[in-house]
């Protein structure tokens, strides 16, 4: 039987208005990056839009809105827009990523439709000050705790090429896996020349020695997702990842960058032999 690869998709529900620092992060308003930048898109469009996305082969759908962490609006906004996709789309998971969260905003999420809860530690505890200096990693490290804690799925990653060690990317590896999430997305930085971080260091080897680690640190009942630069690191090379033990991918756009057409990649993964999950194992 073929192998089979779980895609996911993004929603970008409101772009590029974060006033934090992340110096990897086009959102934030301080760069100026050249992205599209926007308040809330109607519920009826992101209805829509999961749809689509469920029509391209998505299992997981992810509402993903710019800054810090949820606000009582911003909660309000992200729980009718999960209901309002759950009463009309069987069958799709459906995954938040709103920064920072209590435990009272994740249990109004999960009450409302919301499956799983991406949060990302994006780089080791000791290097993240380098990186931010609005917010500290504790902060994303309790986060993951709360959404463990109210019983929603976790979905934890980083970002690997961002000028970080060897120790840092070790580091981070098992602070994910010290976490135990049900699904990681593994990110490879993508330069951008309006933010501080110009360049990235990392190789396609190096990338696929991450892969194998966290598939081994996590565990090979976990979904391990090549997400950020995919297409950067990984073009014509898509098997590399998978043999390394990456069983997941993101399909379509990215926050501010574009991916492949997800027709493209579904002829890639049927020229390289693996098939397209049609349900979640959970
Ligand atoms: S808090 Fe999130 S949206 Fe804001 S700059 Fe950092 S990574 Fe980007």
């Amino acid at each position: 039987m073929k192998k089979e690869i779980f895609l996911c998709a993004i929603n970008n529900i409101l772009s590029g208005t974060c006033l934090e620092d992340c110096k990897f992060c086009t959102q934030s308003v301080r760069y100026h990056a050249d992205i599209e930048r926007y308040n809330y898109k109607s519920v009826d469009t992101i209805v829509e839009e999961a749809r689509e996305a469920q029509k391209q082969g998505a299992l997981g759908y992810c509402l993903v809105t710019a800054g810090k962490g949820l606000d009582d609006k911003k909660v309000d906004f992200v729980a009718r827009a999960a209901a309002a996709i759950k009463s009309e789309i069987k069958n799709l998971n459906l995954i938040a990523c709103n920064g920072t969260a209590s435990i009272e905003q994740l249990r109004y999420l999960k009450s409302h439709g919301i499956d799983s809860y991406n949060h990302n530690l994006e780089t080791s505890e000791n290097y993240y000050k380098t990186i931010c200096t609005t917010h500290t990693w504790s902060e994303r490290y309790e986060t993951c705790q709360n959404v463990k804690e109210v019983g929603l799925q976790l979905c934890t990653g980083g970002i690997f090429g961002m000028g970080e060690s060897e120790e840092d990317r070790e580091a981070l590896l098992h602070a994910i896996a010290s976490l135990n999430p049900q699904s990681t997305p593994l990110n490879f930085y993508h330069p951008n020349e309006a933010l501080p971080i110009k360049s990235r260091n990392i190789s396609r080897d190096e990338a696929l020695e991450i892969v194998k680690k966290a598939r081994k640190l996590l565990g090979e009942d976990k979904l391990l997702m090549v997400a950020g630069g995919r297409e950067l690191l990984f073009d014509g090379y898509e098997a590399l990842m998978f043999e390394a033990g990456a069983n997941s991918m993101v399909i379509g756009n990215y926050l501010t960058t574009e991916g492949d057409a997800p027709s493209k990649d579904k002829k890639m993964l049927e020229r390289i032999g693996y098939g397209v999950a049609t349900t979640c194992h959970e």
